[in-house]
């Protein structure tokens, strides 16, 4: 950007306040006042802005676009037909609004220039229908869809704000995108008041602008390059305090002491003779890594990525044998009771064998069960098991797994005073950088392949209007002895609704396409009892077919279950198709996993491309990969239950770069006072503090 430029941008700012020498000061008051003072902003308008989560001057300054328009041209609606986007103007002359499938809605307003008239569209955005009024002058950005002129952005009334890099604002239900814009540049003098928390030493050597240069780029850029090193600084110092803010933690956790425990020995070795294949080299890595950890009386903090059936549960075990190997005891927590009883089925066959006792505790555990399910060397449970009054007599390893749906409160319940070594597990890799983020401190191993031994699942999509074959080829396969699972459609209202839907489904299968079979249903709804009884008869082979809801996402294991049919597939998210689909392909068959989706033509471009990119992989840390591009980093699976508020500036994946940096640079910023931790502290502000841990 050159120098004219900047001055045009920045034209009317003054220098910024000198930072004062000490902590604590409040923040600058008229970045902290009420939104009203600004010029234009009433009461309504002040209420519709707290809907979007801005009160305060600060909050609207950091309200910052999602993206930014380019030029396009402007053309008569007669000209329209390109690939490109074009910009079209013209009157409106009626305005009807119709339901979609799945709940989507089209509004549509026929539009006219002179030259010719189009229906322009609009999906899933209701409210414009009551926005629109015939007579109404639209200026309407975006290009030829498959309803009409489908519409990107626009302006109502005879404002002109689709220009050239006009910053474009997360979309709000009730608000214009042109009184955003004005409400904002309303704000834009307050930018002056931003002090830059940065040592000015570390912001040459980083080439960052100002703090206040780059939020008034990011909202008034001249060009695309300016509002990218504008938001640049902004991403680089969210990242940062949010690596200032994990550290202490780090250097607390140096301070709690955990059991060092010996070398591995006669239990481990009788261990891996028990199993009935060899570990592979990640799996052989993994473990490595955490015997290293154990010897040491820093207690263990370790993320075990690996996609669903790549093998965590057996080196999950092996942690636990070696506390058990060393007189005390392992506990595994998973989140929900399926879950628990899952791996409880699993690993208790394993530990009988080993002479090694094993007990389930989840809150249906009767109260006479209890203690002697507390005693064993292994103890399997939900948080039931970190729930008070509960003490686990010598806990020296405690496996954790789907650590991002363990609770903050549960983390810290499990860590509290007692320092056991711990391993998080999660089937949901994440690349590792945004691992180190995301989850803070923890050293991270990863089972990058599953065994050799697995063949990939076959995987094919089809539309609604051919789920018949499907049902065909499931039949085939059940014939020849397969067992199968039909996934139920993942509908929002409740679980209760969930699971009769699911009834529904079952009792309607049994009746029609799989009368010949032997149809069982779980669900979130049952009893624990009922569900594990119907589990037991699945692996048992006592039922052919499992309808269920995504409770069997994680943790079920009958490797003679070859075949999964995911009804209505285009409402799930990727990572919750990746871990369904690793139901199936756990034994030495070839296994096949069906998405029926509703009628292709009709898919979201994003549903499609989730669909493609699980036909096209089964790799985890791929999907990982596809996934980040889809959705947006707040979404980012992790961030929101890692208890972190949401990044606003930084993106993950665009942004790992700045995330190294930002690393390097927290390393010196954390030992010493200053500026910065007054951001770190409003970061951390409404967060609980043990969810950086
Ligand atoms: P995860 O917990 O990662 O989903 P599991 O540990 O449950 O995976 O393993 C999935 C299946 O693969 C299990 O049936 C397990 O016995 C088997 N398995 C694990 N490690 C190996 C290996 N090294 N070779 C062959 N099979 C393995
Ligand atoms: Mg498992």
């Amino acid at each position: 950007m050159t120098e004219t430029r900047r001055q045009t941008a920045f034209a009317g700012l003054d220098q910024p306040p000198a930072w004062p020498a000490t902590r604590g000061r409040p923040r600058p008051q008229r970045l902290e006042a009420s939104l009203d003072t600004l010029p234009g902003v009433g009461a309504t308008l002040k209420r519709k802005l707290a809907s979007l989560g801005i009160a305060t001057v600060r909050d609207l300054l950091e309200h910052v676009p999602r993206r930014y328009e380019s030029a396009a041209e402007e053309i008569p609606i007669a000209g329209l037909g390109g690939d490109e986007e074009v910009v079209i103007v013209g009157e409106v002359l009626n305005v009807s609004k119709r339901p979609l499938r799945g709940r989507r809605t089209l509004v549509t307003a026929r539009v006219t220039d002179g030259t010719a008239t189009i229906g322009a569209t609009w999906f899933n955005q209701p409210w414009i229908a009551d926005q629109l009024k015939p007579g109404m002058r639209v200026r309407l950005r975006g290009k030829t869809g498959r309803y009409g002129f489908d519409v990107k952005s626009y302006d109502l009334g005879d404002a002109r704000a689709t220009a050239d890099f006009a910053p474009v604002y997360p979309a709000a239900e009730e608000i214009a995108a042109k009184t955003v814009r004005r409400v904002v540049e309303a704000a834009l003098p307050h930018v002056s008041d931003y002090p830059d928390p940065l040592p000015a030493e570390l912001r040459a050597r980083e080439a960052m602008p100002l703090k206040r240069d780059a939020l008034a780029v990011v909202h008034r850029p001249q060009t695309e390059d300016e509002a990218e090193t504008g938001r640049k600084r902004l991403a680089f110092d969210e990242l940062l305090m949010l690596q200032i803010a994990i550290a202490p933690r780090a250097a607390e956790r140096e301070q709690t002491l955990a059991p060092s425990l010996g070398e591995a020995g006669e239990l481990i070795v009788r261990y891996r003779t028990s199993l009935p294949f060899a570990l592979t080299p990640y799996q052989e890595q993994a473990i490595r890594e955490i015997d290293a950890d154990l010897t040491r009386t820093v207690p263990m903090q370790r993320l075990l990525q690996g996609d669903v059936g790549s093998g965590k549960t057996v080196v999950a075990l092996y942690a636990l044998l070696r506390a058990v190997e060393n007189g005390r005891q392992g506990a595994l927590m998973a989140p929900t009771e399926t879950l628990a009883e899952q791996h409880f089925l699993t690993i208790s066959d394993l530990c009988f064998e080993l002479g090694v006792s094993c007990g389930l505790l989840t809150n249906s555990t009767p109260k006479r069960e209890r203690s002697a399910a507390l005693g064993s060397d292994v103890v399997v449970g939900t948080h039931a098991l970190i729930q008070e009054g509960v003490e686990l007599r010598d806990l020296a390893v405690a496996v954790v797994d789907e650590q991002h749906r363990f609770g903050v409160e549960q983390r810290k319940a499990l860590a509290a005073g007692r320092g056991p070594h711990v391993l998080h597990m999660t089937a949901t890799p994440i690349p590792r950088t945004l691992a180190l983020t995301i989850y803070g401190d923890l050293a991270v191993s990863e089972i990058a392949k599953p065994p050799a031994s697995r063949k990939p699942i076959v995987t094919s999509h089809i539309g609604e209007e051919r789920a018949s074959e499907a049902y065909t080829r499931l039949t085939r396969l059940l014939r020849e002895g397969r067992q199968a699972y039909v996934v139920c459609p993942l509908i929002e209202e409740s679980e209760t609704s969930r699971a009769r839907a699911a009834e529904a489904e079952a009792e309607r299968l049994q009746r029609a396409e799989l009368r010949e079979f032997r149809v069982g249903c779980v669900h979130g709804r049952q009893k624990a009892a009922e569900r594990r009884a119907t589990m037991a008869k699945f692996k048992a082979g006592e039922l052919d077919v499992l309808v269920a809801t995504t409770v069997i996402e994680v943790g079920v294991d009958v490797p003679n279950a070859t075949v999964m049919i995911v009804q209505e597939a285009d409402r799930f998210g990727l990572a919750q198709l990746h871990q369904l689909r690793g139901r199936v392909g756990r034994g030495a068959e070839q296994s096949f996993c069906v998405l029926v989706s509703r009628p292709t033509e009709e898919l979201t471009e994003s549903a499609q491309k989730r669909l493609d990119a699980l036909v096209a992989t089964t790799d985890g840390f791929e999907l990982a990969e596809v996934d980040l591009d889809l959705r947006s980093t707040g979404q980012l699976l992790g961030t929101r239950q890692s208890g972190m508020s949401d990044l606003r500036f930084a993106d993950l994946r665009g942004d790992r770069a700045l995330l190294e940096r930002a690393r390097a640079e927290a390393g010196s910023l954390v030992t010493q006072p200053g500026p910065w931790q007054d951001e770190v502290d409003a970061l951390v502000a409404g967060t609980d503090p043990s969810a950086l841990a």
